[in-house]
């Protein structure tokens, strides 16, 4: 594909000044004496540039996205609509509270509806990403155990959790504590319990695991953890496995956070931002970062009188695009929150269930919002490993699930069909998923050669993240 800069043939697409007006009280020294050099097509040639670059991307409105553990669902276009109103995007974030009653309404208004979900007593809506919000989080933790006057340096991390929980912690300044997992994928207790000591600050909880399963002894470890003196963190990234159902406070956890860029339907990836925000039990409200949105019961206002805050992590108010686009879903959905939980968990289950036949499934239990498959037979049996599998499914028009991840099932494939996928999507996912299966005995090379139909065909892994080559040559 050319560049815009090589298809440039001097059609001018549009006019920007009017080349007879009278530029005199410009200083002459400062005006540009020749062209510009910016290359110049007709607006249908340059509509046409334009969609055969995005062409080359891939998104959820082009195919299947089972991408585990990043929710990759249908984002409804009016939550851009209603995001682009002026009243929104002309806003000064330094308005008097009295001259921005309407945006301080509608974050308020979601603080409560989260509020509400998770079960929580407060909310801050600052954090940008759901990583963001684990920092938030443990800040919180930290700093609450600093005005106790206790010294707690350790935070316990089961095996199955998501990558960021012990990023975050360390970030934060804690010794991270790894808790295995027992054959049922869930945390071992009798471990847990020999992790227990006056040290031990926090627990940092994704339930359901990255292997799409239900901590059946959540209450069992809620208790443990609280007579240890410890918290609860939970991490409520994909909370489409639960909403509606159960929430983090039923289940003894003081701390969450949300990403609206999943569960909410806020585009996320190169699309974001996106938001993290963090609830919290009562007795950490006034830690949380300032300002958090108040209402007096006549005027909403912004509250930077929290006690103990651990001080702002974002500018201002957190991304407020997102947060108005996930307060619309949230109120187009109503009780029907509930109905997404049930067809995220009922679509995972029924291609669990497809295809555990075809590809090894090392935890066999019910799963929520996600399970985990392991290519080890196929690399076993053929060579072809998880990665081949992974790059087929490109040449089907389907993105990849999330691949070695979790690190505790050998050739991972995490898969996360969401609750916005028809019974015909599925189906042709299971159908190419047993061809592919198929073609490891059949036809190995054609799999590890794998994309054939793509952009860009088989990268290295390492140098293509580590050092791309963004230049263009022919
Ligand atoms: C996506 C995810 C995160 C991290 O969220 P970001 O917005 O990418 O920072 C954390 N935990 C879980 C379980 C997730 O799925």
């Amino acid at each position: 594909m050319k560049t815009i800069f090589e298809k440039s043939n001097g059609i001018s697409g549009i006019t920007l000044t009017d080349e007879k007006e009278d530029l005199s009280f410009i200083d002459y020294n400062l005006l540009r004496n020749g062209k510009i050099g910016l290359p110049e097509v007709s607006e249908l040639e340059a509509l046409r540039h334009y969609k055969e670059l995005s062409d080359k991307n891939f998104c959820i409105e082009k195919g299947f996205y089972p991408l585990g553990s990043c929710t990759m669902k249908y984002n409804p276009k009016v939550n851009e609509l209603l995001a682009s109103l002026d009243g929104f995007t002309n806003l000064h974030p330094f308005s008097d509270d009295s001259d921005c009653q309407g945006a301080l309404e509608l974050m308020y208004k979601l603080q409560e509806a989260l509020k509400k979900i998770t079960g929580m007593n407060a909310v801050t809506l600052q954090p940008a990403a759901g990583a963001h919000g684990e920092l938030t989080g443990m800040m919180i933790i930290k700093k609450y155990f600093e005005v106790k006057g206790e010294k707690r340096k350790k935070v316990i991390i089961p095996d199955s959790a998501h990558g960021t929980n012990p990023a975050s912690a360390h970030l934060c300044g804690f010794e991270i504590v790894p808790v295995k997992s027992n054959e049922k994928g869930q945390v071992d207790i009798n471990e847990l319990k020999s992790l227990l000591n006056p040290d031990v600050a926090a627990i940092m909880m994704t339930n359901p695991n990255t292997l799409g399963i239900f901590e059946e002894n959540v209450l069992e470890i809620s208790k443990l953890m609280h007579d240890n003196g410890s918290l609860l963190y939970y991490d409520g990234a994909n909370f489409n496995a639960i909403m509606g159902y159960t929430n983090p406070k039923l289940m003894g956890f003081d701390v969450v956070h949300l990403n609206l860029h999943k569960t909410f339907a806020t585009p996320h990836g190169g699309g974001g931002p996106g938001a993290g925000p963090v609830g919290v039990v009562e007795e950490l409200k006034e830690f949380l970062p300032s300002p958090v949105i108040g209402f007096d019961g006549n005027k909403y206002f912004r509250n930077y009188n929290i006690k103990h805050t651990i001080g702002s992590v974002k500018g201002f108010y957190g991304n407020f695009g997102v947060l108005v686009k996930a307060y619309a879903y949230i109120l187009m959905m109503g009780d029907n929150l509930k109905e997404a939980s049930e067809n995220a968990v009922l679509n995972a289950n029924y291609l669990k269930e497809k295809l555990k036949k075809a590809y090894l499934l090392p935890f066999d239990e019910p799963c929520m919002h996600e399970f985990v498959l392991s290519g080890d037979r196929q690399k076993q049996d053929s060579g072809v490993s998880t990665l081949n599998i992974a790059k087929a499914l490109m040449d089907e028009n389907i993105h990849p699930p999330t691949v070695y991840f979790p690190l505790i099932v050998h050739e991972a494939l995490m898969i996360e069909p969401t609750e916005s996928e028809s019974k015909e999507v599925l189906d042709n996912f299971v159908e190419v998923m047993i061809k592919i299966a198929g073609e490891t005995k059949t036809n190995p090379e054609k799999l590890i050669s794998s994309p054939h139909s793509t952009p860009v065909k088989r990268l290295d892994e390492t140098l293509a993240a580590r050092h791309p080559d963004l230049k263009y040559t022919e």
